[in-house]
């Protein structure tokens, strides 16, 4: 499975359906949830049949919602594949599939661009990250993009048993022996990990050791991954590959909950000051026309319906006279989608927050602005 990058959603943001709207599919497919593939079969059918009704008539939609029912129908390898977003435009011959190692929520939406939101949150939730486990003799070094290990690799340096030493050194020359074993041990291990880091690449590192040696593990390690450094966790050395994703998951997403809340009070200050920052549909809004947002922060399941002028590409809450050029606009199901996707081609920063309450009381949307 390729993992599905901030570009390839940007490029397919970009696509326009003039012709014909996008028809955009989101399906949980998770064995979890679904244990038969019958189930998925049966769910995403109705999902489908509910989206037919809705948009009925449109040649190009229905041929759009019948080709992902076949897709579906087709077979799905669901051994690493939990989500699917499927974008179609039949009168443009356009079809993208993007298989998804993460869960994502059933959707269809029928657009004039691909609807990319669900995309966006997988993106931003999991970003590549390195996992360094060691004890005094192990270490393990882990890479993992969306959900799933790209790396791994492990270095084990055995220290000596009590009773190979020589019966003439005092305990504390085995003592000062050991520590400089250990110190050498985690030294390579901290190599190891610039190495796979050179290889690969991770914005964040997650260390795993015990106490006694964790402070020490980390100030042998390569400036560049000492500030990558996000947080520590007590996964042992020696844990199943299962756990220790399960584990490393688990801290991905506080890191993330954590980055989330940081922007959002940036944001309140922002806003409480009265520079460099703004809350709420209009005034967010407003700042995405006039090109001023640096970060665009979205509560996850915030939506609204609105307005977009064909001519201008204004967007805004209110219809339907566009208030820049005077054209009639058109009315769109969610607006909200409409900004991320502004935002995206922008290249601004977009946070998808997840169940936090200070954004929700800002009115579930908001922008840290450049200007
Ligand atoms: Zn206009």
């Amino acid at each position: 499975m390729v993992a599905i990058t901030e570009d390839d959603i940007r490029s397919l943001a970009s696509f326009r359906g003039e012709d014909a709207p996008v028809t955009s599919v989101y399906l949980d497919v998770d064995g979890g949830r679904h244990v038969r593939f019958q189930d998925v079969v049966r769910s995403a059918e109705l999902l489908l049949r509910g989206a037919l009704q809705k948009h009925d008539g449109h040649p190009s939609v229905t041929a759009d919602l019948q080709r992902v029912q076949e897709f579906v129908r087709g077979g799905i390898d669901r051994s690493h594949t939990r989500g699917l977003a499927l974008f179609s435009c039949s009168a443009h011959a356009f079809w993208r599939v993007v298989e998804l190692p993460v869960a994502v929520r059933d959707q269809v939406v029928v657009n004039h661009t691909p609807y990319v939101r669900q995309l966006e949150v997988v993106v931003d939730e999991y970003e590549r990250f390195g996992l360094l486990l060691a004890d005094k003799q192990r270490a393990r070094v882990f890479v993992y993009e969306l959900g799933e290990v790209i790396e791994s690799t492990e270095l084990l340096e055995p220290l000596p048993r009590g009773d190979d030493v020589d019966r003439s050194y005092r305990r504390d020359q085995v003592q000062n022996h050991e520590t400089a074993l250990v110190h050498q041990h985690l030294r390579h291990a901290a190599d190891v990990a610039f190495q796979v880091f050179q290889d690969r690449g991770f914005e964040r590192l997650i260390i795993g050791a015990p106490e006694e040696i964790a402070n020490e593990l980390r100030s042998l390690l390569h400036p560049y991954l000492q500030e990558r450094v996000e947080a520590r966790c007590s996964i042992s050395v020696g844990a199943t590959v299962d756990e220790i994703r399960q584990a490393a998951l688990t801290v991905e997403a506080e890191v993330m909950r954590r980055k989330e809340a940081e922007l959002v009070s940036r944001l309140r200050d922002a806003v409480g000051v009265g520079r460099l920052g703004v809350a709420g549909l209009d005034e967010t809004l407003k700042a995405l026309v006039e090109r001023r947002v640096e970060t665009l922060l979205v509560s996850h399941g915030y939506t609204h319906p609105g307005w977009r002028c064909p001519s201008c590409d204004h967007v805004c809450r209110v219809g339907r006279t566009c208030p820049v050029c005077q054209s009639e606009m058109h009315g769109v199901d969610d607006v909200v989608e409409e900004a991320v996707e502004d935002a995206i081609n922008q290249s601004c920063d977009v946070e998808i927050c997840v169940g936090n309450a200070d954004l929700d009381v800002l009115g579930g949307i908001g922008a840290i602005l450049r200007y």
